[in-house]
C-alpha cells in the first residue's frame, strides 16, 4: 500500500469512509459523550485493519494528530482531536463467542451493552462497568470497575490478549506468551501502546442477577448504614451508591423529587434466594422511595440511555458541564456521612453526586504489579462531581469538587485512571504510582518511541 498524504488519498485508499468538515454528516461523527468545541480535520470511519493501518501512515507521515474514539466517553475528551483525524472505531462490531471454551473475541467498536447482549444468549457475562454505551476498548483499556467488580474482578482481569496495531503499522497479539510486557501494560495503560483492534474475553456463566435501583432518604445515619451494608455485603454483591439529589424518576414519588437520596445500583450475582437474603440488610436501612431491585438477566441492569446532545445552545460557553474528581478511600464510617450529607447541602448545583463504590472481592485477590491497575488494596472508590453551566459557576462548582474531594481522601492520592479528567500529567502520575510507571514508560518507549499514540493520559516516552 502507498502512503496516503493528503486526504484526498486517504480517502481512495479506505475501505470505510472519511468525513470531513464539508460532509453533511461531519457534526454528528465528530461529537463525542462530552462535547466540547474540538473540530477535527477527518474522521475515518474504519472498516479493517488495512484502514487503521493507513491512517496510522497518514498521521505519522504528514504530523497529524491522532486520536482513536471507541464508546466515545472520555471525560477527558481524549477520544476526538481539533485539526488532527480520529480513527472512529464504530463500524467494527463482529463478536465471535466460544461457548465451550468461555471465551469471546469482541471487536473494540462494541459498546458495552452490545458485547452484553450476545454473551446472554449463552448466560455467559464479563463485567464493564455501569454503563452500556461505553466502548469496551475504552474500559477495557484502562481497567473495568463496575457490577461484578467484587465476585469477577474488574474487565482486564478476564482479559485473555488484546489485538492491535502499533505505531508501525505492525497488527500484533499480546497475552501472557507473546508480547507480554505489553498485554501487561494494555490491562490499565489506556490507548497509549497503538489501536485495539479486537479483545479476548474470560467469560463467567450468570444466567441471571438480583440487582437494580433503590432509593431511600439520605441522612448522616442512613448514608453510614448503607456503606456498613455494602461493606458487611458477600462479594457476589457489588454496589454503586450515589449520594445525591433525587432525579425526577417515574417510580419515586414527585413529592421526593429534588431531595438528598441514596440512589443506589445494585448487582448480586448468584442465585436468586442468596441475592434475596444479602439486599435484605439496604432494605432495612430505611423505607425505600422506590425499589426496582429484582431477579433479572444481567443485561436489564442497563437501563436505555440517550445519546450525545446534537443540538448546542447558542452560547456556546453555556453548554452544561461536570466537575469531577475520583479517589480512593478508607471504609466511608458516620464521619465521612455526615461530612457527605453536610457538603452536598452546601452546594445549589442541580446535579451534585458523591458516588461511593466499595471493591475489594476478586479485584483484591490480584497483586497490584500483576496489571498496569496497581491499586488493588484501596477499600473504596469515590466520584464527586457537580454540574455547573458556564464560566464563573464552573469555578465555584470546581471548587466545591476539589474540597469535597481532599476532605474524604484517606491514604494515597492515587486516582482511577478511567475516571480522571483532563487534569494534567500529576493526575495520570497518581493513576500510575511508583514502579507502574516506570514499567509503562519503558512498554511506552519500545512500542511507541515517537508518542504518535498521546491523546489519552500520556505515558510520555521522553520523560
Ligand atoms: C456515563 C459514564 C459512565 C461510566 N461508568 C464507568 C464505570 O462504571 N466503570 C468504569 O470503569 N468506567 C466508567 N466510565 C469511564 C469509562 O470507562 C471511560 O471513560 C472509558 O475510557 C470510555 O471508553 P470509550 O471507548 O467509550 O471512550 P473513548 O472516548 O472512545 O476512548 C477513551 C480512551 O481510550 C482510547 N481508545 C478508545 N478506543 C481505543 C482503541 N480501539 N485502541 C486504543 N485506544 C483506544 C481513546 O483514545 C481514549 O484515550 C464511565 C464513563 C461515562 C461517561
Amino acid at each position: 500500500m502507498t502512503l496516503a498524504t493528503t486526504l484526498e488519498e486517504l480517502r481512495a485508499q479506505l475501505a470505510g469512509r472519511l468525513a470531513t468538515p464539508a460532509d453533511p454528516d461531519y457534526e454528528q461523527l465528530r461529537a463525542v459523550f462530552y462535547g466540547g468545541d474540538l473540530r477535527p480535520a477527518a474522521v475515518a470511519r474504519v472498516a479493517n485493519v488495512d484502514d487503521i493501518v493507513a491512517v496510522i501512515g497518514f498521521a505519522r507521515a504528514t504530523e497529524t494528530e491522532l486520536a482513536v474514539r471507541g464508546g466515545g466517553h472520555s471525560g477527558a475528551v481524549h477520544s476526538t482531536t481539533d485539526g488532527g483525524i480520529v480513527i472512529d472505531m464504530r463500524d467494527l462490531k463482529r463478536i465471535e463467542v466460544d461457548p465451550e471454551a468461555r471465551t469471546a473475541w469482541a471487536d473494540a467498536g462494541l459498546t458495552a451493552a452490545e458485547v452484553n447482549a450476545k454473551l446472554a444468549e449463552h448466560g455467559l457475562v464479563i463485567g464493564f462497568g455501569d454503563t452500556g454505551t461505553v466502548g469496551i476498548a475504552g474500559i477495557t483499556l484502562g481497567g473495568g470497575v463496575g457490577y461484578l467488580v467484587r465476585k469477577f474482578g474488574m474487565t482486564i482481569d478476564n482479559l485473555e490478549a488484546v489485538e492491535l496495531v502499533t505505531a508501525d503499522g505492525e497488527l500484533i497479539t499480546a497475552d501472557a506468551e507473546r508480547h507480554p510486557d505489553l498485554f501487561w501494560a494494555l490491562r490499565g495503560g489506556g490507548g497509549n501502546f497503538g489501536v485495539a483492534t479486537r479483545f479476548k474475553y474470560r467469560l463467567n456463566e450468570l444466567p441471571q442477577v438480583t440487582g437494580g435501583m433503590l432509593v431511600q432518604p439520605a441522612t448522616a445515619e442512613t448514608v453510614a448504614a448503607f456503606m456498613a451494608a455494602a461493606e458487611a455485603a458477600p462479594e457476589e454483591l457489588s454496589a454503586i451508591v450515589n449520594v445525591m439529589n433525587c432525579p425526577p424518576l417515574p417510580f419515586v414519588a414527585e413529592e421526593h423529587h429534588g431531595s438528598l437520596v441514596i440512589f443506589a445500583l445494585l448487582c448480586f450475582a448468584g442465585e436468586t434466594d442468596a441475592g434475596e437474603a444479602a439486599m435484605a440488610p439496604f432494605r432495612a436501612v430505611a423505607e425505600p422511595l422506590g425499589d426496582l431491585v429484582r431477579p433479572m438477566t444481567y443485561p436489564e441492569l442497563f437501563p436505555p440511555e440517550e445519546g450525545p446532545p446534537t443540538e448546542e445552545p447558542a452560547d456556546s460557553s453555556m453548554v452544561p458541564g461536570f466537575a469531577g474528581l475520583t479517589l480512593f478511600t478508607d471504609p466511608i464510617g458516620p464521619d465521612e456521612s455526615a461530612l457527605i450529607v453536610e457538603r452536598l447541602g452546601w452546594s445549589d448545583s442541580p446535579m451534585r453526586v458523591a458516588q461511593l463504590r466499595v471493591l475489594g472481592g476478586a479485584m483484591a485477590r490480584v497483586a497490584p504489579e500483576a496489571t498496569a491497575f496497581a491499586h488493588r488494596q484501596r477499600h473504596v472508590m469515590v466520584n464527586v462531581w457537580a454540574m455547573y453551566v458556564g464560566p464563573t459557576d464552573r469555578v465555584v462548582k470546581e471548587a466545591w469538587v476539589r474540597d469535597l474531594a481532599a476532605a474524604l481522601r484517606r491514604g494515597d492520592d492515587g486516582a482511577y485512571v478511567n475516571f480522571v479528567n483532563d487534569e494534567g500529567p500529576e493526575r495520570v502520575r497518581a493513576a500510575y504510582p511508583g514502579a507502574t510507571w516506570d514499567r509503562l514508560a519503558a512498554v511506552k518507549a519500545r512500542y511507541d518511541p515517537g508518542n504518535l499514540f498521546h491523546r489519552n493520559h500520556n505515558i510520555d516516552p521522553a520523560a
